[in-house]
């Protein structure tokens, strides 16, 4: 298991006519930790760093804008060489 945090927020005021009540948004929160999560898990599964022998660690930061009611994600990758980072990106572009 690869360490992974989560930092999930909201940004923006809602809109009278908001897509998704502040349960709704809580709930999606949830349902892409945990997909994402999962996801990530398998992908980077016994991916170590063959020189210093550490797993990456990874921060998701997602923010969920109520004004355009669209869900931005980004990655954050943290690993002991900038070698191993570049096999981490590779290994999450290569993986399905
Ligand atoms: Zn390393």
């Amino acid at each position: 298991m690869i360490d992974i945090e989560y930092d999930f927020g909201i940004s923006g005021d809602a809109p009278d006519d908001a897509f998704l009540d502040p349960q709704a948004i809580e709930y999606l929160f949830a349902q892409t930790q945990q997909d994402l999560g999962s996801s990530l898990q398998r992908r980077l599964a016994g991916v170590v760093c063959r020189e210093h022998g550490h797993p990456p660690r990874l921060r998701l930061i997602g923010r969920y804008d109520q004004a355009a009611g669209e869900m931005d994600i980004q990655y954050h990758i943290d690993t002991c060489c900038p070698l191993f980072l570049a096999r981490v990106i590779k290994t999450l572009n290569t993986r399905g």
